[in-house]
């Protein structure tokens, strides 16, 4: 394996001289990391190569090659931290001269040639680095700081040499740094890593202010200019590190430089699409609903400084891989890198059926409490006026009966647990005015919930359908439940999460339902019942519906068999027929209009 690693060293080494022909350095890079990953154990494999390929890199070759070699760190070191602190700290070292070394390659090429290496270049380039200030915010942070020294050190009057010459350099490394920045900004995920580090921003800015106000260094105006330049560049996109999503103005859009062209971008697409083992790629991610509300911060909060200068505009006119419309809100979608792994999309939650980034901090910190809610249900600290209705089999729980007239922090709980109900049971059927609502809690938490109405009427079952769907291969179709009032066929379909219920106890109790034409009286309807996921099979619908029986009607205590439920669930089905008494003979009513 030695000998082989000689090879690809030498491959690598010697395609220094035909830089210009990238293709065939990116498919040799290619070929390399699929070899590489083939190897065997990853930790092993980057144990031997990690000092080789760090030496490498330390010896300051071309950005192709450093990049093909960050390229095989990262395949090596895909799934888990296995990177050691000291390649870390020699990464620091490396990744500033590269990144400033990329930066200036694209500008520069942008000046000279109409056929820019543009965006997938770009990517290409930056998707390492960037791999990498993910796995370690410290490598980022060592980065921006050295980045900050070079610029503050700079500026300080005893490394003054050359002044003409230094001037040049140090102008056009603060343009380089700034444009740098400005392509990490357009990134969403490094931006939202960025902004835990303001203030190494924030020493970048003062070290280019303090070279701005230097008199020890001269200066053409061109330099201060574009010093200046920069300046004003990064004080506009360090208003976003804050982190807050915004628009800004943008006086010169036609000033841009070509960082996209659109014939190019199929360079990183033809790179992943050929990837068998491996592609660096970055994808969207849905938008995530549970943390939406981080994303929309106001518009206004970033100060609208019209600008002069003529570079301004850069990283709202284009990003990289899309187009921004200029002053609109920025959308603020998160990149992954796919490195093969099972769970590279968004991971659905079989339980509770949210869909989240594994991996992602925030993502997996909300599922987690969602989850929590979801199958122990809403928490619930209790209130100094609560109407318990006392059962003497609820054991270790209470059940609290909550209606329309009470104050708003029950009637607001009782729509918390609600709003849960309907995600399972459909939307916005469930409450209204009349309704009582008989909230189980356990351990401070809700863990089951009956919605029931007063009625007038209601109509027998006179037989189950025995044409159940069980049977049929349209899964669809188990879900259905249908209420059937002589000819009136009624079909509520409920779109479940995840499975719940336990196969058996909805064999046979699918299909319809069918009911005697003629009403009966009747006072009491289910319009709804339910408990969370992981407290079911507990008795718990059996004990709110005896708190209802008993509660219901002053006085007296409502039999089994009087009670009425709405158009059931599958589930429903089998809880009536259970609860009055067996034989799935019980009384069902129609909720089709809603009491206001
Ligand atoms: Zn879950």
């Amino acid at each position: 394996m030695a000998s082989s690693w000689q090879k690809i060293s030498f491959l690598l080494r010697e395609s220094d001289v035909n830089i210009s022909n990238r293709g065939t350095f990116k498919s040799l890079s290619r070929i390399v990391c699929s070899c590489l990953s083939q190897m065997g154990d990853n930790t092993l494999v980057l144990q031997m190569l990690e000092k080789i390929i760090l030496d490498q890199m330390s010896q300051n070759p071309p950005i192709d090659n450093v990049c093909a070699m960050l390229r095989m760190l990262i395949t090596l070191d895909s799934n888990t931290m296995i990177i050691s602190q000291r390649a870390f700290i020699s990464l620091g070292n490396i990744l500033p001269r590269y990144l400033i070394d990329v930066v200036r390659c694209i500008v520069e090429d942008d000046k000279k040639t109409t056929v820019s290496i543009s965006s997938s270049s770009c990517h290409y380039y930056l998707i390492p680095c960037f791999v990498l200030f993910d796995k370690s915010h410290e490598l980022l942070n060592l980065v921006l700081n050295t980045l900050g020294s070079w610029i503050t050190e700079s500026s300080l009057p005893h490394v003054t040499g050359d002044h003409t010459h230094y001037a040049t350099d140090i102008s056009s490394m603060v343009d380089a740094v700034v444009f740098l920045l400005q392509l990490m900004h357009m990134d969403d995920k490094i931006c939202q890593i960025i902004s835990l580090f303001k203030a190494e921003i924030d020493y970048i800015m003062e070290g280019i202010r303090l070279l701005e106000s230097s008199e020890e260094i001269s200066m053409t105006i061109e330099e201060k200019h574009k010093v200046q330049c920069a300046l004003g560049r990064l004080q506009n996109i360090s208003a976003f590190f804050k982190p807050s999503s915004s628009s800004s103005p943008c006086p010169n859009p036609a000033a841009a430089p070509p960082l996209l062209s659109n014939e190019n971008d199929d360079e990183l697409t033809v790179w992943e699409n050929t990837q068998h083992h491996y592609c660096n790629t970055y994808k969207r991610r849905a938008p995530n609903p549970q943390s939406g509300g981080r994303d929309k911060n106001p518009v206004n909060q970033l100060p609208e400084k019209p600008f002069s200068d003529g570079n301004f505009g850069k990283p709202e006119s284009t990003t990289l891989g899309r187009i921004v419309t200029k002053n609109k809100k920025r959308s603020y979608a998160q990149f992954y890198l796919d490195f093969g792994q099972s769970d590279f999309n968004l991971h659905t939650c079989s339980t509770c059926g949210v869909k989240y980034t594994a991996g992602d901090e925030d993502d997996e910190k909300a599922h987690r409490a969602f989850h929590k809610d979801y199958t122990n249900g809403i928490p619930f600290k209790g209130w100094c006026n609560e109407r318990v209705v006392h059962l003497p089999s609820v054991e270790g729980g209470r059940i609290v009966l909550v209606l329309d007239s009470d104050p708003p922090a029950q009637r607001n709980k009782v729509g918390e647990v609600v709003k849960r109900m309907e995600s399972e049971l459909g939307n916005g059927w469930i409450l209204h005015k009349l309704c009582k609502v008989y909230l189980f809690i356990l351990s401070q938490r809700v863990a089951g919930c009956l919605v029931a109405e007063p009625i007038k009427e209601a109509h027998k079952v006179s037989s189950f359908a025995v044409d159940g769907s069980s049977g049929g291969t349209n899964t669809h179709e188990a879900k259905l439940s249908t209420l059937q009032f002589g000819d009136i066929r009624f079909l509520r379909e409920v779109m479940r999460k995840a499975p719940s219920v336990p196969e058996a106890l909805n064999e046979n109790l699918n299909g319809a339902i069918f009911c005697d034409r003629e009403a009966v009286a009747a006072v009491c309807g289910v319009r709804a019942i339910w408990v969370t996921p992981s407290n079911r099979r507990k008795h718990i619908a059996t004990q709110l519906l005896d708190a209802l029986r008993k509660s219901f009607c002053m006085g007296f205590v409502l039999e089994r068999s009087q009670l009425a439920f709405s158009q059931p669930t599958s589930t429903g089905k089998a809880l009536a027929s259970n609860y009055t008494g067996g034989g799935g003979y019980f009384l069902v009513y129609k909720t089709n209009h809603i009491v206001p």
